[in-house]
């Protein structure tokens, strides 16, 4: 599961070297299939109750599942590109939310506090903890900074298959919800707007999109609980490496 997890990572990070603007989530998708394919591993998202691609790219009002297009992306957009690979049976799912070129301070703070809140909701995924524990974690910090809480879509059981028992919400109440234990894998994954919280599905069956139209963030992370701390098995490190170095050179 740990090399699943980390090929979602490196897939992501191949991609992250071709974002700019200009650029359309259909050519991001098809370095996406090349490169895990290249790896020997399948999309793990492709053919998965029929969604057509191997990203989930899902532009600033999209919250998650948006369908890659040719449409080009410009200049203060965000783009939440969520992966998943199937390697050696297990499943890898693991998203990050992408500043294209200059985004506003209202967008940073929200692409900050959303990872914030992705870090807070790791830390309680511990032997003894409560599902509820890792969703009060998570809204708290959310709600205190004015942002609201997709309360459709949840995180999830990550295994043999891509959605597994239990929901991991991303709102709750501290002590509720069933208790954690050792070696449970988990895909903790916050996603929060900007504004409201109430999201809708779009006409295409598939992209959910905030009521209020007003930008949404969503990072994930692959998990094991443990005693005493949380295992984190997907990794960012490969994503911010090829960020830090786009930053350098422009
Ligand atoms: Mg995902
Ligand atoms: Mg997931």
């Amino acid at each position: 599961m740990r090399e699943s997890a980390l090929l979602v990572g490196r897939t992501l990070a191949a991609v992250a070297e071709y974002i700019r603007p200009g650029v359309s989530t259909l050519a991001l998708d098809d370095i996406a299939e090349t490169f895990i394919r290249d790896h020997g591993a399948v999309p793990g998202f492709k053919g998965y109750g029929d969604f057509p691609n191997t990203l989930c790219a899902s532009k600033n009002a999209q919250v998650v599942h948006g369908i890659p297009n040719h449409d080009e992306l410009l200049d203060g957009d965000i783009l939440s590109l969520d992966c998943g690979v199937l390697m050696n049976g297990f499943y890898g799912d693991s998203a990050y939310t992408f500043a294209i070129g200059e985004v506003s301070n209202e967008i940073k703070k929200l692409l900050k506090v959303t990872k914030e809140c992705l870090d807070l909701a790791l830390a309680q995924c511990v032997v003894g903890k409560r599902i509820g524990d890792i969703g009060y974690a998570c809204q708290s910090h959310a709600e205190a900074h004015g942002f609201g809480v997709v309360r459709e879509l949840v995180g999830h059981g990550l295994g043999k298959e891509l959605h597994e028992a239990p929901e991991v919400p991303n709102y709750g109440r501290r002590g509720n919800g069933a208790r954690l234990s050792e070696g449970m894998v988990l895909a903790v994954e916050p996603m929060i707007n900007l504004g409201k919280k109430e999201v809708v599905q779009s006409e295409d069956g598939w992209t959910i999109v905030t009521v209020d139209g007003r930008p949404s963030a969503h990072f994930e992370h692959d998990v094991v609980v443990r005693k005493g701390h949380c295992e984190v098995l997907s990794s960012f490190a490969p994503i911010e490496e090829v960020l830090k170095e786009s930053t350098e050179i422009s």
